[in-house]
């Protein structure tokens, strides 16, 4: 079985790229999954001569990005030390025998919050988030196609590996937060709903109608989270289920989910000419009791423009869904997953050895995670990370991946 590492590149800069690499050819690892572009970050690395903790507070580009090539956004780049790890590693990797792949963080980038406000999401109340921008901005959407564009020119890499190009949930990224009343799942799709103008402009060009949406939905919103009391009636309030129901909001959801796959779709269009990397990508959604059975036919939509998927467990349906519908491409989409000690859920599909029992030790854990996904039929496992990790941990997971494939 082919296996990956997800790395950092201030870990890199600090531990030394020919360190870095000797540990993971040692280790039997097949390629480095280097980050290209990070969000927010505070990490705790047991590596190197002393334990070291690193922080990022509005995420940055972390590779010697040609500002030049880009458009109205630009990119936001770490220190030249960092930045110098992305060419030293492209140079040294062949020689110990590894791939290299980008691992490019999409849409929750808030220096682009800050340096470029209309490109963030906004929710229904109004109210723009801190964290992320939207996939349905048209610069946003440039951005990001000229930044993977730059990495290919640059790096030449196998795999580029897009993450969070779905918008996050109303809370995601949050510092300390405080959320003392109970928000049903119902109302957390809601909230997550952007109105910024580019979705709003996009909505109201295909015919709906973006002010009674907004009502609806904020009225809904008040009514899960206060239930029982029915507050001012009027056109706006609807029944349990009516609003998951409304044929408006439904085709506003799947705007949603559509200007995340017409992103990727546009990295595609302009890293898939001459020099072809693959992409690979999440199939996480924060609007799934929103979507209903279109759940399906837009996972072919992401099947279109996209050469790998991050499975886990309940991928399973909708994967065996793409045969089913003979989907063209349902053979040729390599399935990787992700494997980490991480015990916090998180939005994306981060902890995946979550409701794994917990017997074995790490090893154990893994190796009952990695005997659940095996069926999906995984040409790949990520390991989730040479720098936050101790070696006695790496061997456990790549003890827990031989004994399941050999
Ligand atoms: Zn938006």
């Amino acid at each position: 079985m082919r296996v990956t590492a997800y790395t950092y590149p201030w870990d890199v800069a600090r531990i030394g790229v020919d360190r870095v690499l000797e540990d993971l050819a040692g280790h039997g690892i097949d390629a480095i999954d280097l980050a290209a572009s990070y969000h927010p970050i505070d990490t705790l690395s047991p590596r190197g001569d002393s334990v070291r903790t690193f922080t990022s507070p509005r995420g940055a580009v972390h590779f010697p990005a040609r500002i030049d090539r880009y458009h109205r956004i630009r990119p936001s780049v770490s220190s030249r030390e960092i930045s110098a790890a992305w060419p030293a590693i492209v140079e040294r990797a062949p020689s110990f025998g590894l791939a290299v792949n980008a691992w490019v963080v999409v849409l929750y980038q808030p220096w682009i919050v800050d340096a470029y406000p209309d490109c963030t999401r906004v929710l229904p109340g109004g109210d723009p988030v801190g964290s992320g921008v939207c996939a349905s901005n048209d610069d946003v959407r440039e951005y990001v196609a000229t930044l993977c564009e730059d990495l290919v020119d640059q790096f030449g890499v196998d795999l580029i590996r897009l993450e969070g190009v779905a918008p996050g949930g109303y809370d995601y990224g949050w510092l300390r937060p405080r959320v003392l009343v109970d928000v049903p799942p119902l109302a957390q799709d809601l909230l997550a709903l952007c109105f910024c103008q580019s979705c709003v402009t996009k909505a109201a060009s295909s015919g709906l109608d973006v002010e009674r949406l907004r009502r609806i939905v904020t009225k809904s919103i008040i009514g899960e989270i206060n239930p029982g009391e029915s507050g001012e009636v009027d056109e706006a309030t609807l029944g349990d289920g009516e609003i998951s129901a409304d044929p408006e909001l439904h085709e506003f959801v799947v705007q949603h989910e559509r200007a995340s796959i017409d992103l990727i779709g546009a990295v595609r269009s302009r890293v898939g000419g001459s020099i072809v990397s693959r992409l690979s990508t999440t199939t996480w959604t924060t609007y799934s009791s929103l979507l209903g059975a279109d759940a399906n036919s837009l996972f072919g939509e992401l099947a279109d423009v996209i050469d790998q998927l991050l499975v886990g467990q309940r991928d399973a349906a909708r994967l065996e869904n793409l045969v089913e519908v003979e989907h063209p491409r349902a053979g040729a989409i390599g399935r990787t997953t992700l494997v980490t000690p991480m015990r916090n859920s998180v939005p994306g599909g981060m902890a995946p050895l979550l409701g794994v029992p917990d017997e074995g030790g790490l090893g154990g854990r893994v190796r009952a995670y990695l005997e659940l996904v095996a069926p999906l039929g995984l040409e790949e496992v990520c390991l989730y990370n040479y720098g936050l990790l101790r070696d006695r941990d790496i061997r456990d997971i790549i003890g827990a991946v031989t004994a399941v494939w050999g």
